[in-house]
């Protein structure tokens, strides 16, 4: 059967937030990038849509901070928890030193929609959408691209370089015999909305209480509701009936109680199954894992498409260069997991932690909040507060673009070969 053969520097599986950055930031450096994604938009509901502190640097440092608030967005210098009783502030990112000190709540296909824009800017860098990669080209043990398929056929693309940047469900990591480490997150999370009204607070919050713990996003127009259950819990739920539902959301928030009617259907309430994994060995030659593909995270502290952005720009500042000669070592594949491997794990034992004596001790009859009295009172003093600000907004080990601009790289690059073989 005839099908068509793209040749790139560098192969990106999935245009999310990693596979988008990357190929942003590696066309600007002059490097042949082809992304492959298989969707035909970016119209995705419920996805990661908070951009930390760390992201906007980046995005300063490609020059696009400005024109990306530019963008509808809301923001939320405050993050605070709910209790019976009592409101506390988990983390007030307002004193940060820096420009941005926020978390920015933006439409995932808008951030996606901007940067591709950007990127496309550069000629070296080709994005094919309704593109589904489907099989590793290996040839003596190392990976020389990928087959996929498109709405006109079977393709091939060959690269010096594939970077896997799927997602949680990649297929290409059992494929490239790479092994995971997985954890057992003990809740789910339902996802949906209500509108927001005159009056509404301004701020986003979590609550905890009464058995049930639920975060509350300010997007603008309407409300982002995470109601989290505990894993496993999600057919009962449908089973209690969904006027049962709205009565718990009700009876959690009344602020919002007169608005649970706009839920009509179990269509408008989506299932988030809570995953954390992490590969051991996020490369073989030839390929390279970034961004959830590499370790699924828990949506606990909405970190999730900042690492992956964090993991995009380490893997283009070490990759770049030795791309750009023509020649990647498994050294610089190590370098990248090096990098970026110990914050992911501090930050998924962090999660983990909250996730048991936070979220979990929450749920069921008259739950609340399960923190012991030592580790409350260390967790109430200021400099302890900063921290945890810093850590929500920067991360472990905040990533920064390391090049300028190669403008004069570009005019040299490579242009893709297109050819067709039998
Ligand atoms: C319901 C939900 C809510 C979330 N909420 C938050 C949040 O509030 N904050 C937060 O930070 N994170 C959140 N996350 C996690 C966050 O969305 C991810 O961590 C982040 O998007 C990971 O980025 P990524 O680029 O690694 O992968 P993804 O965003 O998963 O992107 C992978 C891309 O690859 C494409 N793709 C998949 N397979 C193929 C293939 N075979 N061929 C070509 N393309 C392919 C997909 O279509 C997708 O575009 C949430 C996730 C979900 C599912």
């Amino acid at each position: 059967m005839t099908h068509e053969v793209r040749h790139a520097t560098c192969c990106v599986i999935g245009c999310g937030p990693a596979g988008a950055i990357l190929g942003l930031i590696l066309a600007r450096e002059g490097v042949d990038v082809l992304v492959l994604e298989k969707h035909g938009d970016f119209l995705r509901d419920f996805r990661g849509d908070t951009l930390h502190p760390s992201t906007m640097e980046i995005m300063d440092e490609l020059g696009l901070a400005e024109g990306l608030l530019d963008l509808e967005h809301t923001k939320a210098p405050r993050i605070e928890a709910r209790l019976p009783g009592r409101t506390v502030t988990v983390a007030d990112l307002s004193h940060l030193k820096t420009r941005y000190p926020f978390i920015t709540f933006m439409p995932q296909w808008d951030f996606l929609d901007y940067v591709t824009g950007e990127a496309k800017r550069y000629p070296n860098f080709r994005l094919e959408m309704n593109a589904e990669a489907k099989d590793l080209i290996l040839e003596d043990g190392i990976v020389r691209g990928v087959r996929y398929e498109t709405p006109e056929g079977p393709c091939e693309a060959r690269a010096l370089l594939t970077v896997a940047a799927d997602g949680r469900s990649s297929p290409f990591r059992e494929q490239a015999a790479l092994k995971m480490v997985r954890t057992s997150p003990p809740i789910d999370v339902l996802w949906f909305r209500l509108s927001r009204q005159d009056g509404d607070p301004e701020d986003t919050f979590g609550y905890a209480g009464g058995g049930r713990f639920m975060v509350v996003i300010n997007r603008g127009e309407y409300w982002q509701i995470a109601y989290v259950i505990r894993k496993g819990d999600y057919q009962k739920v449908r089973e209690d009936g969904l006027e049962d539902f709205r009565r718990s959301v009700g009876e959690t928030i009344p602020d919002l109680a007169d608005r649970t009617w706009e839920l009509q259907d179990w269509e408008a309430v989506k299932l988030l199954s809570v995953q954390a994994d992490r590969l051991r060995r996020w490369h073989r030659p030839g390929l390279l894992c970034i961004g959830d593909a590499a370790h699924a995270m828990s949506p606990v502290g909405g970190v999730g498409i900042n690492l992956a952005i964090a993991d995009a720009v380490a893997a283009a500042n070490a990759l770049a260069g030795p791309l750009g000669e023509g020649r990647v070592h498994t050294r610089d594949l190590i370098a990248v997991q090096l990098r970026r491997e110990l914050p992911t794990r501090a930050i998924q034992a962090f999660q983990t932690f909250a996730q048991r004596r936070v979220v979990s001790s929450s749920l069921g009859p008259d739950g609340a909040p399960s923190i012991p009295v030592p580790a409350r009172m260390i967790l109430s003093l200021r400099p302890v507060r900063d921290l945890a600000a810093r850590i929500i907004a920067f991360g472990i080990w905040p990533e920064h673009v390391k090049r300028q601009e190669a403008s004069e790289r570009i005019g040299q690059t490579q242009v893709a070969r297109k050819e067709s073989v039998e």
